[in-house]
């Protein structure tokens, strides 16, 4: 989005400090994209972490971090937001701040620096990033954050000091300022106010989803060519999940459950498909399962996708939460993998933990999945949770082999995976008082696993690294303490310490070492008396049910979940009578669990769990009541216990068209790779509604071909695709349907109608023009290189293989070369193999740096081409 900076009061840059291809997948990130650039006031930029190599090259050249969309230095935005999702990127925070200079400390902030802010799941318990944020937000940040913007814009137009602007912001339900809170006089904690009308920050929240004025959602989602870590249209159905995991830090912050509308839903997943083309959808929430409407939403979501052949994952699934009707759909369209969350291994251990997942349940469920045609099952385990024994780390390897064998013999690439990670006990959470394993104790444990699953076939483990999990738990509990150590540590290098690749635990322990600090003190068990470094922030959550959930996990007994059963007065709703312990917001929002069916069929919804306990609570006032559900779509008969057919695709095969399409790729485009450029034509052709036809079998695609790929860097001003379509638009009305949804660079050049049993041939000859930096003597050179190559009756050119050097003439590939002002016009035969253009080039002008000259096609001969020059 780009807007007149001269219009705009405040300028936003949203900063998330990973690598883009895992920050454009936040949905969070989406969310507030939107809502800030829809107002005309605001402007709402991107800014990521930089890779090594690229932060590199930024320092070489004195060059600055800047937003993505208007190149502007963090330094010269007015307010500069990060996204934090966990601590393993706390020095990515430092990292980013620095490459755009801005001073890491808020205390060395002046008028002219931008406010730093940080918001997302991590803010609970941010201590130890606290001294480098001017503010963080808790909770939801729909409003809080264009209320913190119009605060900015205020003060701005007052002329107000930074440090009053501050003492104003820390007014806003849901902000947190941390320079307004310190050691009490003689040191410890808890941390004690500076003023006393701000003594404690709450969360804030947006009390109902199906608000659509309150809690818009996007449909005009960015739409990356890079293959990002989550590529598809994702949408929120719901907020917040009451099931009572006691480990769950998200489960307890963002309580109660909130769900979206379903009709709204599907007005917003059509609009957000038309304006992407994503061929994936995917429902986003803490328990996808659980949402009350998944039946109704599936079955209006189902027809669309399928007409596209989209697929629909639903992450985040209960055992049992999904019915086989659904289960039936799905494995009807695309197909991804499924995954499950046991994580624990015996009854026992579940009950501690309150997952209410039953064996039998899991069993059964993950047995319809393999009758649907699923082939590869995931199962997530936590090692180290309270109470664990070893018999409850052998139960993992039985309930795996359990999975593996409920699987019928129609299952031919059969794999049951288990992915354990150590168990990391969180603030605000019933198990924020417990220990967490060193990593001995963790690699101990994961031996004792491996040599469970060693003899078995079509099993494997898969294991989270005890590192990151040993620095997860020392900065999630930690205090304000270890700020000098997260400077310290990004002194001393560490960056991206959430990638195998990066993660060095040197830096840290140096740093914690340096400061007379013993992480196993982080990892110890809390008393519950004792104050703990996140006692002035509430997520509304009382410390009274924190401790009683507790009790209840030393006696293995469940606790219902409130959506549909009684409210355990956990302490953040004011329904009936209670006073919410979000005061603030409180007083003024009807605080409640929303759910669009308040009834649900037990046995499904609790994933078996046939024996939970009665709750202890009195019966409360139910929480919304909603319309009777609508009818389930009828189970997929045909394919239950039986081999998996392949999906009808009916008329979605017919081939009635078939054309070819031609346009350029110019300027960026040329720095997009060939698989890349397929998912982009894909999506465009979704976005301008072609009906396209699909091949059949399993996984139907496209009937899509492409010319020769272009090397990533090489422009053209010829390039094309064929496509079968199946309904005949005709040439014109297909330009006219693309023209508008191909991106900046690829123009139309023409469309020509195929036969429809023509095969896609490639160009047998292409014509080039290599154009190069220089003065006129190294230009005269450089021709002369290509008049001696010509000469010559052979070009050797070596390149290393997995055998070995391996040599080729590529001396037949150069069928002219004739001098151009600043360059060549080159003529490349490929009637008997190809060789990269680019390889040409750097063999025959050897040492011209990539970014000193340009390759772009302008001709391509599906035939003998003339003879003569290229014009
Ligand atoms: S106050 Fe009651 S209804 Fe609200 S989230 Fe807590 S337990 Fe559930």
């Amino acid at each position: 989005m780009l807007k007149d900076p001269a219009a705009v009061a405040v300028r936003l840059a949203l900063a998330f400090p990973d690598l883009y291809e895992v920050g454009m997948s936040y949905l969070g990130q989406k969310i507030l994209y939107g809502i800030v650039n829809d107002r005309p006031g605001f402007w709402a930029e991107r800014v990521f972490a930089p890779d090594l190599d690229v932060a590199a090259v930024l320092r070489e050249n004195g060059e600055p971090l800047c937003t993505l969309e208007s190149d502007t230095p963090l330094a010269a935005m007015d307010v500069v937001a990060f996204h934090v999702t966990h601590e393993l990127c706390y020095t990515n925070i430092l990292y980013m701040l620095e490459l755009g200079g801005v001073p890491l400390e808020a205390a060395a902030r002046g008028p002219r620096d931008p406010l730093v802010m940080a918001g997302g799941g991590c803010t609970f318990n941010a201590e130890p990033i606290a001294p480098f944020m001017d503010l963080m937000v808790l909770g939801d940040g729909e409003e809080v954050l264009p209320e913190i913007l119009e605060h900015v814009a205020r003060a701005r137009a007052e002329g107000l000091p930074r440090a009053a602007l501050l003492e104003r912001l820390c007014r806003v339900p849901g902000v947190y300022v941390p320079a307004l809170f310190a050691e009490p006089p003689g040191g410890g904690l808890p941390l004690a106010p500076r003023l006393d009308d701000c003594a404690r920050v709450e969360k804030r929240i947006l009390p109902d989803l199906a608000d659509a004025r309150r809690a818009a959602f996007p449909t005009g989602h960015i739409v990356p060519f890079a293959d990002t870590v989550h590529d598809r249209l994702a949408v929120e159905i719901a907020r917040g999940c009451t099931r009572g995991c006691r480990f769950c830090q998200a489960g307890m912050v963002y309580r109660p459950a909130r769900e979206r509308d379903p009709g709204a839903l599907d007005a917003l997943i059509a609009k957000g498909l038309a304006r992407t083309g994503f061929e994936d959808l995917s429902f986003l929430s803490l328990s996808t399962g659980d949402y009350s409407a998944l039946e109704e939403l599936f079955a209006k979501s189902f027809d669309r996708c399928r007409r596209s052949q989209v697929s629909i994952s639903l992450p985040s699934l209960r055992v049992g939460s999904v019915s086989e009707g659904i289960m039936g759909l799905m494995s009807t369209i695309r197909r991804t993998g499924a995954t499950l969350a046991p994580e624990a291994g015996s009854q026992r251990l579940r009950d501690v933990i309150n997952k209410g997942v039953t064996e039998d349940a899991l069993v059964a469920h993950v047995r319809k999945l393999f009758d649907h045609g699923w082939q590869n099952v995931k199962l997530y385990f936590m090692l180290g949770l309270p109470t664990e024994t070893e018999e409850d780390l052998d139960a993992i390897v039985d309930l795996c082999l359990k999975v593996r064998d409920c699987a019928g013999r129609h299952v031919k690439r059969l794999q049951v995976t288990a992915a354990v990670s150590p168990f990391v006990p969180k603030p605000h959470t019933p198990f924020q008082w417990e220990r967490q394993l060193t990593m001995d104790e963790v690699r101990a444990r994961v031996d004792r696993l491996r040599a469970g699953f060693a003899p078995h076939k079509r099993l494997k483990l898969r294991w989270h690294q005890p590192e990151m999990s040993f620095l997860e738990g020392v900065f999630s509990r930690g205090g304000r303490e270890l700020a000098p150590v997260v400077r310290a540590a990004y002194a001393r290098g560490a960056l991206f310490a959430s990638w195998i690749d990066h993660l060095r635990l040197e830096p840290w322990l140096e740093a914690l070492a340096e400061r007379g600090l013993d992480p196993l003190h982080y990892l110890r068990e809390r008393g519950e008396d004792e104050p703990l470094p996140w006692d002035h922030l509430t997520s509304g959550v009382h410390v009274r049910f924190l401790r009683t959930e507790r009790r209840r996990a030393r006696q293995a007994r469940l606790t219902d979940d409130c959506r549909y059963n009684a409210c355990r007065n956990c302490g953040v709703c004011n329904f009936g009578g209670r006073t919410s312990e979000l005061a603030r917001q409180g007083a003024r929002e009807d605080i409640r669990p929303r759910v669009v069916h308040a009834v649900r069929d037990q046995a499904d919804a609790t994933g078996g769990a046939a024996h939970q306990t009665a709750p202890e609570a009195p019966p409360a006032a139910a929480p919304e009541q909603a319309p009777a559900q609508a009818p389930a779509p009828p189970p997929d008969k045909q394919a239950q216990g039986a081999r998996p057919r392949p999906p009808d695709i009916g008329e979605l095969a017919h081939k009635a068209a078939h054309y070819r399409v031609w346009h350029t790729r110019l300027d960026e485009m040329r720095f997009i790779s060939q698989i890349e450029l397929q998912r982009l034509i894909e999506r465009v052709l979704r976005r301008a509604d072609v009906p396209v036809s699909f091949s059949a079998g399993f996984h139907p695609l496209a009937r899509l071909s492409f010319g020769r790929a272009l090397p990533v860097g090489v422009e053209s001003r010829r390039e094309w695709f064929d496509v079968f379509l199946r309904r005949d638009l005709g040439p014109q009305e297909l330009a006219a349907r693309l023209t508008p949804h191909l991106p900046r660079g690829m123009d139309l050049l023409c469309i020509e109608t195929l036969d429809l049993g023509r095969r896609t041939r490639q160009a047998v000859a292409e014509d080039f023009l290599l154009t190069w930096e220089g003065d006129a003597a190294e230009a005269a050179a450089r021709q002369a290189q290509w008049a001696e190559a010509l000469a010559r009756a052979e070009l050797p050119w070596t390149r290393e293989t997995k055998k070995g050097p391996r040599t080729t003439d590529v001396r037949p590939f150069l069928a002219g070369a004739w001098p151009r002002e600043g360059g060549m016009a080159l003529r490349l035969d490929w009637s008997d193999g190809y060789v990269s253009p680019l390889r040409l080039v750097e063999l025959v002008n050897p040492g011209m740096r990539p970014d000193r000259f340009g390759l772009c096609k302008t001709r391509q001969w599906m035939d003998a081409p003339d003879p003569g020059e290229p014009r």
